[in-house]
């Protein structure tokens, strides 16, 4: 028996306690950087030459990891050794995999502020941030053990007096997960995981500018008893390994979370059945958003400013839940905007190992050129009314941008940006601020601040998001509590730490004995 699920608390560090151990934590992280990763396939550590670093995005001179790079023909191997490592590992114990996780959880619990600490320097977030993905991390592993633990007896269904009818799910095969930067541990160990309980076995290829940590939690696996084989580390590029682990024919699903282009690019080329294979590969893939918070006029307006305001800038916007719109409805758009814009100018940047700003840098230079070329954009759709700049001469910064008065139909609108950029919006009335919440191609999460009991429920049923939140903000979902994913370009709707993740990653077998 385990106790019930309950997710895992996050780190107060107002307490002097706590600030303390983050430090140490910090220091204990800054003497392991620079160091060499090799690959992992079947538990062997390989070596290469070609190697990606991994950078602290808030000083580019700080090398977080050297890590080797897998090939094609690396992949290949892994390939071949997850898909024999599958024969054995298919037919273990439900509950000997949903162990190992919870061992890992615990291992990760109790090295929890080394792991946050690292988060900070790889994926340049800010401690509450970085804290709040080293919890998710913990609570993926608790939830999905549990959930394999009620799967594993499959589901009742009848039988006539003459027959033994049951049902059950068994994986699917070797899955290709391919996660993301911005919830570097979380993202990554959640996709990873939910693919392993379930009895499959795993190709991790992780974003190229957060290599480290997914080998450091390799490391935490195999502490917890993951037997050699079954989950194999294979950091590289998309255009080389994952294009090729993706159309491989012994490929059986892939799990994906990132961007819409390599979303929509790796959704197409799964859909092709290549000579060899022989079935159809699912996948699992969580992309972006435009994600909008909806001001009623009868709201409690300061309410409403804050929840923009760190929707929008919690982790500099990386978030694919992330606020990038606001519309307001037009008796009370200057008073919202102006203290929308007040908070934002409160905020400050600036490393985030010192604990002394809101927000940190964005991730990386290409990410940094994208976001001001959006301000750039953005200052020709609307009026500027706070931020706009930029400073990448040490680490890639970028000040909390906010837009008035944008069309809801402009660029910076509709399109994903992906960094510390807001634009504010009027409506007319409740219903033209749902329709305007509903008009772009994404889906995903979504926030209506109101008091209006009726415009609640009307948003509950026409605000066409996967996740949507009443009088808070729309950013950090909690694994087990609110169920995470999108509709329409947002992705399939798969439900990170939901109820029905796991069957994503199976398929159900029907029994029927006659006697
Ligand atoms: N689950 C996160 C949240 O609710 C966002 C995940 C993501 O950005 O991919 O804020």
């Amino acid at each position: 028996m385990v106790v019930p699920y309950k997710h895992e608390p996050f780190t107060d560090f107002t307490l002097e306690a706590n600030q303390k151990e983050m430090h140490q934590a910090l220091k204990k992280v800054e003497a392991d950087l620079g160091k060499e990763y090799p690959l992992i396939i079947n538990g062997e550590r390989i070596t290469t030459e070609d190697k990606i670093v991994s950078v602290n995005p808030a000083n580019k001179e700080e090398v977080v990891g050297y890590v080797s790079k897998a090939n094609q023909e690396l992949a290949e191997q892994a390939m071949k050794v997850a898909d024999s490592t599958f024969e054995t590992w298919r037919k273990s114990d439900p509950k000997f995999r949903a162990d190992v996780l919870f061992r890992a959880a615990a291992i990760v619990r109790r090295r929890r502020h080394e792991f946050t600490a690292h988060l900070v320097k790889e994926g340049g977030k800010p401690w509450k941030e970085a804290d709040a993905d080293t919890a998710e991390a913990i609570d993926f592993m608790e939830y999905y053990g549990r959930q394999m633990l009620q799967f594993k007896d499959g589901s009742e269904i009848n039988s006539r007096p003459i027959e033994y009818n049951q049902f059950h799910y068994i994986p699917l095969g070797v899955g290709v997960v391919i996660s993301p930067w911005n919830f570097l541990f979380a993202i990554m160990a959640g996709t990873t995981v939910a693919a392993m309980v379930t009895g499959n076995t795993v190709l991790l290829k992780p974003a190229s500018a957060t290599p480290v940590i997914a080998y450091k939690f390799m490391e935490v696996l195999e502490e917890a008893g993951l037997p050699a084989g079954v989950i194999n580390y294979i950091p590289g590029s998309g255009s080389e390994v994952g294009d090729y682990l993706v159309d491989h024919p012994r490929t059986r699903f892939v799990s994906f979370t990132g961007s819409r282009d390599v979303g929509t690019r790796i959704f197409e080329r799964a859909a092709k059945v290549h000579s060899g294979q022989k079935w159809l590969k699912r996948t699992i893939i969580e992309m972006g958003g435009k994600d909008t918070i909806v001001v009623d006029n009868e709201a409690d307006l300061e309410l409403a400013a804050q929840s923009i305001v760190q929707s929008a800038f919690g982790f500099s916007g990386q978030k694919c839940s992330a606020c990038s719109r606001a519309v307001i409805h037009e008796d009370v758009y200057d008073q919202v905007k102006d203290r929308v814009v007040e908070l934002t100018k409160e905020l400050s940047v600036g490393d985030p190992a010192s604990n002394k700003h809101f927000m940190g840098p964005v991730i990386d230079q290409g990410a940094y050129d994208k976001i001001l070329s959006y301000v750039e954009i953005g200052k020709k759709e609307g009026e500027l009314l706070a931020g706009g700049e930029g400073d990448d001469s040490k680490g890639w910064f970028v000040n909390p941008t906010v837009f008035g008065d944008v069309d809801p139909e402009a660029r910076i609108m509709q399109e994903e940006i992906f960094g510390p950029v807001v634009g504010l919006t009027k409506a007319k009335s409740f219903d033209h601020a749902i329709e305007i919440a509903n008009n772009t191609e994404y889906g995903l999460t979504g926030a209506v601040i109101t008091n209006n009991r009726v415009h609640q429920e009307k948003a509950r049923e026409d605000f066409h998001v996967g996740n949507l939140y009443f009088n808070r903000g729309c950013t950090a979902a909690i694994v087990g509590y609110q169920p995470f994913g999108g509709f329409n370009m947002s992705g399939t709707d798969s439900k990170a730490g939901g109820p029905d993740y796991l069957i994503h990653h199976m398929q159900g077998k029907t029994t029927s004995e006659m006697f």
